[in-house]
């Protein structure tokens, strides 16, 4: 074993070596230092405010649907590693990747029937691309290599995923000029329940009939995109995509890598339009948040063009692809989803949602709140001060990472009556001090 280091020592290791997401080096803010986790409940390695554990509002990222140290998922690992944890995917193939493809393409939209397992969701976005541009080129129609979203989207951090994130504001402003330059319509109009704006389905049924000929791919997050602002929007605008897709030769990419595996009430956000895409991304809470993995699916048809090219192959093989590790949680957690009734714990975080955040729209400073499924959201009409949000939250024995203007939570799925109104508690008191 080696040496114990302190708390201390480990904070300082880390500000003078470790990058943290969007971070600075050296870092800046202290981050916290978690011991250990289970159920809904990270454990610090020193009290912080007075807290040594914080309910988790954030599901790490979306990512911990069934909570941490779940016994079922702890299983799966062990009972993998104990026959391997990973071997090459070229030219060899083992039954975690196999049985967890052929689960993915039965829960997903029928129309979605070929699986690439890669190793996270960015990468799963660049085989989308990479998919969507090959099929063109191969079928003789190497013009088309543009891609169309709509603004106030978050795809990932690697190129091309950032290429369609929203340009202005976004993370990634900084590389207008250096990225591939997309197509970008207008962000949707707000809303989950609101009644479909013609003038705005009129918008986008005209961008792609216009640009049919450069344009490759329409991608989207459905109905919530997360990390561009945490908006809701129609799914009547993912059927106008389908329709306008269908009319003039474009393929439609759903990401759900947030949205997947019942975040907003419905398996795949796809499911509230319904509508099929061509290609679907997976991620985050794919594994239960236990392992890096995620997935693009694909159509036959979109396969099959990639298949009749002069190369007729799909070029990209991760080193990890297909970890069998990663790949037995990911089926033990979608098994343990699917298990229960996850759509009424769905409903019940709502509802503790709704009443426990209502309280946040009288606050000064509050522009809105929302709540779609498992996500509460409280806009503010300002920049988040971060360190105050921060400390508030975690005096109320709460996790939560605000940014931008967005005081937010997606609870894990196992999250109870009392820690959800604990952590609605904490986001209004968050917003108040942030
Ligand atoms: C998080 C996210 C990604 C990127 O996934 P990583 O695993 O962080 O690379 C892509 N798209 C959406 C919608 C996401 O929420």
């Amino acid at each position: 074993m080696p040496e114990p280091l302190t708390p201390g020592e480990l904070l300082a290791l880390d500000r003078q070596h470790v990058w943290h997401p969007y971070g600075p080096m050296p870092g800046k803010a202290a981050p916290l230092l978690v011991e250990s986790a289970s159920g809904v409940r990270l454990r610090l390695a020193e009290p912080v405010e007075g807290q040594d554990e914080l309910v988790d509002g954030m599901s790490s990222w979306w990512s911990a649907v069934h909570g941490y140290n779940h016994p079922v998922l702890n299983d799966a690992a062990h009972g993998q590693l104990e026959r391997m944890s990973h071997v090459m995917f070229g030219g060899l193939t083992h039954e975690p990747a196999v049985r967890l493809a052929k689960r993915l393409v039965d829960i997903s939209p029928e129309p979605l029937q070929h699986v690439f397992l890669a190793d996270s969701g960015s990468v799963s976005v660049e085989v989308a691309v990479k998919m969507c541009l090959q099929h063109w080129r191969s079928l003789g129609k190497p013009r088309k290599q543009r891609l169309l979203t709509w603004r106030g989207g978050y795809h990932g951090d690697t190129w091309q995923p950032m290429s369609v994130c929203d340009p202005d504001g976004g993370m990634h402003e900084l590389w207008q000029g250096a990225l591939p330059r997309q197509i970008f319509a207008d962000a949707p109009p707000a809303g989950f329940d609101a009644a479909p704006d013609e003038a705005y389905a009129a918008h986008l049924r005209e961008l792609i009939g216009r640009h049919a000929e450069e344009l490759a791919a329409v991608i989207v997050e459905p109905v919530v995109q997360g990390a561009g602002g945490m908006s809701f929007h129609s799914p009547a605008y993912l059927r106008v995509l389908r329709e306008a897709c269908d009319e003039h030769g474009v393929l439609l990419v759903f990401d759900e890598i947030a949205t997947g595996f019942g975040r907003t009430g419905a398996l795949f956000a796809a499911e509230h339009a319904g509508v099929a895409p061509d290609v679907m991304c997976l991620g985050k809470a794919l594994t239960g948040g236990y392992l890096t993995l995620a997935a693009t699916l694909c159509t036959t048809a979109v396969a099959d063009g990639i298949s009749h090219g002069a190369l007729p192959v799909l070029a990209h093989g991760p080193t990890f692809m297909g970890n069998p590790l990663a790949a037995a949680v990911a089926d033990a957690s979608i098994s343990l989803l699917l298990s229960q009734d996850w759509g009424q714990e769905v409903k019940r975080i709502e509802t503790g949602l709704r009443n426990g955040l209502a309280p946040a729209a009288d606050l000064p400073g509050v522009r809105e709140v929302r709540v779609l499924g498992a996500i509460g959201v409280v806009q503010l009409d300002h920049e988040v001060d971060m360190a105050a949000a921060t400390r508030a939250a975690v005096q109320e024995g709460v996790w939560l990472r605000p940014f931008r203007d967005l005081i937010y939570t997606m609870p894990p799925y196992i999250t109870g009556d009392d820690d959800v109104a604990r952590i609605s508690a904490a986001v209004c008191a968050a917003a108040r001090e942030g």
